[in-house]
């Protein structure tokens, strides 16, 4: 495991909301518009599992099964990711924290170089309408941009909009049984989070449920303020 102390993070700030919301899409383009580090948790369990790592093998049956990985994988796996130099110029943690206990692991890596979470959005949306958004969407093999069947097509089709890439991917996770199982995990282990960081006073409620561009802006608009 890596120093962590060797330099501060800013801003931090947490996307917080179920499966389909939103959370990578948006993280996406707050990376680009901010030039901050999206921290998808998910994805760095993928590439663990895609390489064979131990921690990987681990995760793979519970990744499939749609329920939350333990806490001590995601924390040393997101702890050794936070320590590499790029995120010293402020991350977006989408798909962490999921439980209380990663929220209070995160508050103390943060404390170890005298930092706080900047703050904490919550992507508000109807369970019901998850389903659709996760069992259409697709992504770009070679740069990751997101599609989705229904809401946004590539303008070519079949071809990314982004890097003319023409290799297009959908997780194995986001068949309608798996998508039950993980809204059960975000409601039983995720939903208190909102609670605790409105207790801390850093959350922020959005209206998921509208146009992809009109949730950007609302949220550029907080993540301005925060970096400010
Ligand atoms: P995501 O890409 O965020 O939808 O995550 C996909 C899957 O990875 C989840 O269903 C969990 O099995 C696992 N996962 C991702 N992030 C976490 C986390 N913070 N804690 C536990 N499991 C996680």
């Amino acid at each position: 495991m890596r120093d962590t102390d060797t330099h501060t993070i800013a801003p931090v700030l947490i996307l917080l909301g179920p499966p389909g919301a939103g959370k990578g899409t948006q993280a996406r383009m707050l990376e680009e518009k901010f030039g901050l580090v999206q921290l998808s948790t998910g994805d760095l369990l993928r590439a663990a599992v895609a390489s064979g790592t131990e921690a990987g093998k681990q995760a793979k049956a519970v990744m499939e099964a749609g329920e939350l990985v333990s806490d001590d994988i995601v924390i040393a796996i997101l702890r050794d990711r936070l320590a590499e130099p790029d995120c010293a110029r402020g991350v977006i943690l989408d798909g962490f924290p999921r439980t209380t206990v990663q929220a209070q692991a995160l508050d103390t890596l943060l404390a170890e170089t005298g930092q706080k979470i900047d703050a904490a959005i919550s992507l508000d949306v109807d369970d019901a309408a998850m389903v659709t958004r996760i069992s259409g969407r697709y992504t770009c093999g070679t740069c990751g941009e997101g599609y989705h069947d229904t809401f946004k097509s590539p303008a070519i089709e079949g071809q990314c909009d982004k890097c003319k890439g023409t290799d297009f991917q959908r997780r194995a996770d986001d068949n309608a049984e798996t998508v039950a199982a993980r809204l059960e995990a975000y409601h039983a282990q995720t939903a208190p989070l909102i609670d605790f960081y409105a207790k801390q006073s850093a959350l922020m409620r959005v209206n998921a449920m509208g146009p992809i561009d009109d949730i950007a802006a609302k949220l550029g608009a907080i993540v301005k303020a925060a970096t400010r």
